[in-house]
């Protein structure tokens, strides 16, 4: 329970420093408002341990000199050895299987499974837009000082946080494209928008616009705040990237049913968006959709199959 408090005043002093520029710590406030309690007391007494070496990372390099690629080329294959699995999996179901349980009742086109593969892979707002985020913001020192420390190992405080915040933003972003202005909507996510009823190679499939506002702004924002190490930071980009491309599904993967019971996004839950466009702007979790008020059950959209949910 220590660890989870330490954490979120992690968390706190992380967003202060990005938002506002200077460390939670640095703010008194009035004694007479707390009682006797401010949050610099908040700040030095509630560091655990792990989360207090986060905010005194030192670079493993000098300043000015290029970081190691160890940890980035790490990362890349972490992330391309998932997708292997993703693509090793979803080529058993549909073409070994023959699996035929649709979410969506309208029946999806034959299309032949590699020219999918070749699609997914060679999308220039997909894998190449975000490999070059990664490796940029990597190479320029553009990341915390946490994220180039390759001591330690995974830490899931740290990968549950980043899941959930980056959700989060990518949930508000998603939600402005589609509300700002129909000129924004066209200009960006609407190419993404194309499939009402999509398949598993259409995840990454969109605009430029589309993955720097949804993905790559979320993303710069979520390192900001939580400070991990590069471990950590590899299971999640892993997870993240991943699970993005599984909740495209045109099959409900075998474990959605037990998932959702804790808000995790699933495919159906994806599909509801794309059909009716206005529910679930989330992604990874349903939490937020179910906090605005715009998430609609998948057993609830009349196109889906309810048989197979
Ligand atoms: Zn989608
Ligand atoms: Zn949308």
């Amino acid at each position: 329970m220590a660890t989870s408090w330490n954490f979120v005043s992690q968390l706190l002093d992380n967003a202060s420093q990005l938002f506002l520029g200077r460390s939670l710590s640095s703010f008194s406030l009035p004694t007479s408002l707390l009682g006797g309690f401010n949050t610099s007391s908040l700040a030095s007494t509630a560091a655990a341990p792990t989360v207090a070496a986060a905010s005194s990372y030192t670079l493993p390099h000098g300043p000015g000199e290029w970081p190691s690629p160890v940890g980035l080329s790490l990362g890349l294959l972490s992330v391309a050895v998932g997708q292997v699995f993703v693509l090793v999996w979803f080529y058993f179901r549909r073409e070994v299987l023959k699996c035929s349980r649709f979410i969506q009742t309208e029946k999806k086109e034959n299309y032949d499974f590699w020219e999918g593969v070749t699609t997914h892979l060679a999308q220039p707002e997909g894998f190449v837009l975000l490999g070059s985020y990664l490796s940029l913001t990597w190479m320029f020192n553009l990341m915390p000082a946490s994220y180039y420390d390759m001591s330690g190992s995974v830490n899931w405080y740290h990968v549950l946080a980043q899941l959930a915040i980056v959700d989060a933003l990518q949930t508000v972003m998603h939600y402005l494209e589609h509300k700002l202005s129909p000129a924004v909507y066209k200009a960006s996510h609407k190419p993404h928008h194309k499939w009402l009823n999509p398949r598993l190679f259409d995840a990454f499939n969109g605009s430029l616009g589309d993955t720097i506002c949804m993905i790559l702004i979320p993303l710069f924002i979520t390192a900001n705040i939580v400070h991990c190490n590069v471990w950590s930071y590899m299971a999640f980009g892993t997870i993240y990237a991943n699970y993005l491309t599984l909740i495209h599904s045109e099959f409900p993967n075998p474990w959605d049913h037990y998932v959702s019971y804790l808000g995790i996004g699933t495919a159906a839950d994806h599909h509801v968006h794309h059909r009716l466009f206005k529910f679930n702007y989330g992604h990874l979790f349903m939490w937020w959709d179910r906090l605005l008020g715009t998430y609609k059950s998948p057993h609830d959209v009349k196109q889906f199959d309810h048989a197979v949910l």
